[in-house]
């Protein structure tokens, strides 16, 4: 703190002090040495005063000593008395005993003083020849005395140092004196000294200070020396000057500066009016857009809707030419109607799903679903192209996954059948097989694969990922060949990802291409009866399993022994027959033969013949794999016992059903399933509101093949004023039509007081071509009961006639009709 202060005094004050200090320091060394100097000095004096007197005396009485006559000893001693500091003397003979003494009478304890120890001691010492001093409270000189060479005594002569000190007090006395004459000497010098010194600093730090409150840059310093500080007050001049021209140029620089901002600014501006009307008309161009999207989507809807009611009319009545009585080419020809009718229908399909994504619109729904249920209909859907191109279409779902789960079933077909479709379509021998299997089942939900594998063409590398872009093929030429719009796997990918899952491929070019779509889908809480094929038991069954594909006979091998079954396997007919005298022989007889129809070779209905001619060989039954339409006759399944027949791909409850159904277990499950197939909507009446006449033509033919009485009628008012008249099981409401269309008139008939409840509560389906998400919320919106798109085959028409009429068959008025969206 002290220091700090001192650093913070003004500079005068600091040379004062240090200038003071510093003459202070050195005065005081050199007064403290002049005072040890001088006392060293009247010492030495002293003690040759005294020691000159104590020889001298004891010279004088070495003749008393010899004689020993104390008398003139004393006389002798006494001569001392002349010398002030003297106090006390003793004469000592060569025995050491006192011969004479002197004490100065006024000195009372100098008698002690020569008894004492240490003065007999110095005496003693000097009767050895030693001259010694001692210097304690007082000096004490003893002499020996000296007579022809020999030491006859000894004398001590005592002194005070009374003289000494008084010299020494006098010399400390004036160099104090002299010290502080100095050091306030030194003071006044300091003052003077200061003005020379600090003066121009303080100049300096003035002008400094003046420049720093007035930036007056005109200010400059005085050189008055030579020395540091006129090299200071010279350095600050020429700063000042540097920093003149600084301030010069910065002043000139900011001008420049400002007049850039300036121009910038006016550029910015004039960018910022091109920008803000760049942005207004992107804005414009934008809504532009959305209108244009908007109108894209409309007429979307529009298109799909235009052409989905001419192809209805097309499909419907080639499905209706087809029961009628065609000659070969005639069938022919209905063939490729249909066939022409439905890739187009797929292709508007896309087209459609495309827009949706595009508008960012498609959505996928969350509701309970029966797994096998997709998987059987993908598979039955592609059994006849499968086997009409000679490929062994194979399905498999790992036995223990969940089947009864929560997703999108439409969706998840879609995805299937676009991948099982486009393996066929570029396989052109060997397999296609669809497999699910479940990675994880965790907390109620199940991580799935569902992996469709060919033995195609394959797909290069560097195509592989361009594949699930829109509109791309790899090969264009070949796929040309083979159709296709280059969507499906867009839309596939993108459905794929919308269900939160991923659609990846593996490809070898030339030995074929695995997609793996990858969902993780939640258990249903509702668990389907009919879904508990597995659980039925095959326990100690032994089958006989041929098949020439080694992936099928894989497959039924794991279904199969998965229910408990014994499996042996054949891979072509000679095998076949072997295997099965193999069990006859062995008394091990088989239960069953499951037998592929179609091997090379020998086929599988010559290696049945073969093995019934076997007299070795036991008359098991037999099941046959086949493709769809394959058709026996009686004749030959009834010699052969062939019990079932199977279309492939055949999936594990089918077989295990079937196999229990050979064994008579679900017999009368069969039975039921039977009766209630022959409850066909044959006394229903019809009411259908459609303005198309084709499509009347159409939905007409197709109700009077189920023995329905229909009514048509062209607009909702005739609607309503056919269900006033008469009585109806149900109406097929079109969704457009002139006047009043399906919905007015639905909300109009459920809410027509006048009619009896029983024709208010009527079931009514929207039969429409419009596609798009939200026309069936509409539907049940406004009170109908289902909702059917077109086109529709003849069997959903049927099924949702059989479920109507037998719902209000069974219905009675006052009963609620089920909620449409169970019926989804
Ligand atoms: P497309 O309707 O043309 O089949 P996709 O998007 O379904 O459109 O398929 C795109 C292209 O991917 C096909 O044109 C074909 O070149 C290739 N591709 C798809 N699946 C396979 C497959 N299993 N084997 C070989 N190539 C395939």
């Amino acid at each position: 703190m002290k220091f700090r202060a001192f650093k913070d005094l003004p500079i005068a004050s600091k040379v004062r002090a240090l200038t003071l200090f510093s003459a202070t320091v050195a005065l005081v060394i050199t007064c403290v040495t002049i005072v040890i100097t001088d006392t060293a000095a009247f010492r030495q004096q002293l003690v040759a005063d005294v020691a000159g007197a104590a020889e001298l005396t004891g010279y004088n009485s070495s003749a008393a000593l010899v004689f020993e006559d104390e008398t003139a000893a004393a006389r002798i001693l006494d001569s001392l008395s002349a010398k002030p500091e003297v106090i006390g003397a003793g004469l000592f003979t060569a025995e050491g005993q006192i011969l004479a003494e002197y004490t100065r009478p006024s000195e009372s304890p100098d008698r002690q003083l020569l008894a004492s120890a240490e003065s007999k001691a110095l005496a003693f010492a000097a009767l050895e020849g030693e001259k010694s001093d001692a210097f304690t409270d007082f000096l004490k000189v003893a002499r020996p005395i000296v007579r022809d060479g020999e030491v006859i005594g000894s004398i001590l002569v005592i002194s005070t140092m009374d003289r000494m000190l008084t010299e020494v007090q006098r010399t400390i006395l004036v160099t104090i004196s002299a010290l502080l004459i100095s050091v306030v000497l030194a003071f006044f010098l300091s003052r003077r000294m200061q003005h020379l010194l600090v003066d121009p600093v303080l100049a300096i730090a003035e002008k400094i200070q003046r420049l720093a409150e007035t930036g007056d840059m005109s200010i400059r310093v005085e050189r008055q020396s030579d020395d540091e500080v006129g090299t200071l007050a010279a350095g600050f001049n020429r700063m000042i000057t540097e920093l003149q021209g600084r301030a010069a140029a910065l002043a000139e620089y900011q001008q420049e500066l400002e007049s850039r901002v300036e121009q910038r600014t006016k550029e910015l501006s004039a960018a910022n009016d091109v920008l803000t009307k760049t942005l207004q008309e992107a804005e414009d161009a934008r809504e532009a857009a959305e209108v244009a999207s908007r109108a894209k989507s409309e007429f979307l809807a529009r298109m799909s809707h235009e052409i989905r009611t001419p192809m209805n009319g097309v499909l419907g009545m080639t499905e209706i030419l087809h029961g009628t009585d065609l000659d070969k080419s005639q069938k022919h020809f209905a063939d490729i109607i249909e066939g022409s009718a439905r890739s187009l229908l797929d292709v508007i399909n896309d087209i459609l799903d495309f827009s949706k994504i595009e508008a960012g619109k498609l959505t996928v729904k969350s509701e309970p679903f029966d797994l096998n249920s997709v998987v059987e209909s993908v598979a039955v859907m592609f059994a006849e192209p499968a086997h009409s191109k000679g490929i062994e279409l194979i399905c498999a779902v790992e036995p223990g996954t969940q089947k009864q789960l929560i997703g999108d079933p439409l969706r998840l077909r879609q995805i299937l059948v676009n991948l099982v479709g486009n393996a066929i379509k570029f396989t052109d021998e060997g397999e296609v097989s669809l497999r699910i299997s479940s990675a994880k089942t965790d907390n109620g939900m199940s991580q799935l694969a569902f992996s469709v594998q060919d033995t195609g063409v394959g797909i290069p590398v560097e195509d592989q990922a361009r594949v699930f872009d829109s509109f791309s093929q790899v090969d264009e030429s070949s796929s040309r060949g083979h159709g296709g719009t280059g969507l499906g796997l867009a839309i596939a990918k993108e459905l794929a990802v919308l269900m939160g899952g991923d659609l990846t491929l593996e490809s070898e070019p030339g030995r074929g291409t695995e997609f793996t779509l990858s969902l993780t889908l939640e258990h249903s809480p509702i668990q389907d009866p009919s879904s508990h094929g597995t659980s039925v038991s095959l326990h100690g069954r032994r089958i006989l399993i041929v098949d020439d594909s080694k992936t099928n006979l894989e497959i039924l091998r794991h279904q199969l022994q998965d229910c408990g079954a014994i499996v042996t396997e054949a891979c072509d007919g000679p095998a076949a027959i072997e295997a099965a005298r193999d069990a006859s022989l062995r008394k091990e007889c088989l239960d069953v033969v499951i037998l592929d129809v179609h091997m090379p070779g020998m086929d599988g209905l010559e290696a049945a013949k073969a093995m019934r001619a076997d007299d070795a060989i036991d008359n098991m039954p037999i099941i046959t794999l086949s493709s769809a339409t394959d058709d026996f006759s009686s004749t030959v399944t009834r010699e052969l016992n062939i019990r079932a027949t199977l279309a492939k791909p055949v999936l594990a409850e089918t077989l295990v059903q079937t196999i229990a159904d050979v064994f008579k277990v679900t017999q009368m499950t069969e039975e039921k399933t039977e009766q209630v197939r022959d409850e066909s909507p044959s006394v229903a009446r019809v009411l259908l509101a459609e303005d198309n006449v084709v499509n009347q033509e159409v939905a007409r033919q197709i109700l009077h093949s189920f023995g329905c009485d229909v009514v048509i009628v062209e607009n909702g008012f005739e609607a309503i004023d056919a269900l006033v008249a008469e009585d109806f099981d149900m109406i097929l409401m079109d969704f457009h039509m002139p006047k009043m269309d399906g919905l007015e008139a639905t909300k109009e008939i459920r809410s027509r007081e006048d009619l009896p409840a029983q024709k208010r509560s009527i079931p009514i389906v929207a039969v429409t071509a419009n596609a798009m998400e939200g026309d069936r919320t509409q539907c049940i919106d406004a009170g109908m009961n289902d909702y059917l798109s077109k086109p529709y085959k003849i069997t959903d028409l049927r099924d949702m006639v059989t479920r109507w009429t037998s719902v209000s068959e069974k219905a009675d008025a006052s009963v609620d009709l089920p909620a449409a969206g169970q019926q989804a």
